[in-house]
């Protein structure tokens, strides 16, 4: 990636002339099956530039309670969008129940806003990282269809999720209008998320990236590294479930702490502490720290929350597992 990013073709995006850029965009929109496809600089931004190009002031979009769109993203979409959320609970695997998210939608009523699109996401951040199948999109595009609603998805994790179904990206895209997915986290790039839709759409939204901050100029040295990202990168992901699983099993093993392997299928391990562990999360991972020389993310103060990618194979789960036996034995 390094070498690709000296290497790379440049000119100004700002003025479409960035071809290394262009050609991002066009490896992006074809790996999930749309016309075209938009750079932007993090996943943020995609879903921010996806929303505000298919919802107005005053609109609803209807959200899973815990999506990342709704709860991770400092309420971008009603500061900057003026799109307020209309929150619907999800299941284990992070999927709307289909009676409830029609019921969510707002019929023509003065006292009500317009319900104007559906918020999906896959993996599933909140959830383990569940990879939703495409029954589901094809339920929920149903319902979309019914009610005159645009579908968005935050595909921020799509290839981890399309790894643990083993299907192609585009079974699941074919029935959203647009999506948006990271470059970075797994696939490894330093920067930057592709949106990608219909010609329509995507220019649409070259203009609303614009009035967010998001041109970028000789944007080729940082989009050199996405295209390795998509050519190289996505395959090699269901390593990362496979090595997330075997963490998981790992743990379950230890006293003090719960976890269970058969919810993690792609590369999200939540790990709790038993109760009878009456350390905090916090002091955990500061004796982990000290002792084993391992960092873990401290997700609240009874639990941690561990991500396989790239760069934490297997010998590295296996630091991590013996800085856990070494603390938990210690109590
Ligand atoms: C990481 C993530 C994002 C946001 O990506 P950033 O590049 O950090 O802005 C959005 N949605 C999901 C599901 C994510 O996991």
């Amino acid at each position: 990636m390094r070498s690709a990013m000296v290497q790379a073709p440049i000119g100004d995006d700002v003025y479409g002339e960035d071809p290394s850029v262009r050609n991002l965009e066009s490896l992006a929109a074809a790996k999930v099956g749309k016309e075209a496809g938009l750079f932007v600089a993090s996943g943020t931004m995609g879903n921010l530039v996806a929303i505000l190009g298919q919802a107005n002031r005053g609109d609803e979009a209807i959200v899973g309670q815990d999506t990342h769109s709704f709860r991770k993203e400092a309420g971008g979409m009603s500061v900057l969008g003026g799109v307020a959320a209309h929150p619907v609970t999800t299941d284990a695997h992070g999927r709307m129940e289909l009676e409830r998210l029609e019921a969510a939608v707002n019929p023509d009523d003065a006292h009500l806003a317009i319900s104007r699109l559906i918020l999906l996401e896959n993996s599933y951040a909140a959830r383990s990282g569940a990879p939703i199948s495409p029954g589901y999109f094809v339920d929920v595009k149903a319902i979309a269809q019914k009610h005159d609603l645009s579908i968005h998805l935050d595909g921020a994790r799509l290839f981890n999720a399309t790894a643990a179904l083993g299907v192609d990206a585009v079974e699941i895209t074919k029935h959203v209008d647009t999506v948006s997915f990271c470059l970075s986290k797994g696939l490894c790039a330093p920067v930057g998320s592709v949106v990608c839709g219909s010609a329509q759409f995507i220019r649409r939204a070259h203009r609303i990236r614009k009035q967010v901050g998001g041109g970028m100029r000789q944007a080729g040295v940082i989009a050199a590294a996405g295209i390795v990202a998509l050519n190289e990168m996505v395959d090699r992901l269901a390593e990362d479930n496979a090595n997330a699983r075997l963490l998981a099993e790992g743990l379950s093993d230890i006293s003090g702490i719960v976890v269970n392997p058969s919810e993690v299928k792609t590369n999200i391990v939540f790990i709790a502490l038993s109760e009878e562990e009456t350390r905090s999360a916090h002091e955990i991972a500061r004796i982990l720290w000290e002792k084993a020389g391992v960092l873990i993310g401290v997700k609240d103060n009874r639990s941690f929350r561990a991500v396989t990618h790239y760069w934490v194979g297997q010998g590295e789960i296996e630091t991590l597992l013996d800085g856990f036996r070494k603390v938990c034995l210690q109590s």
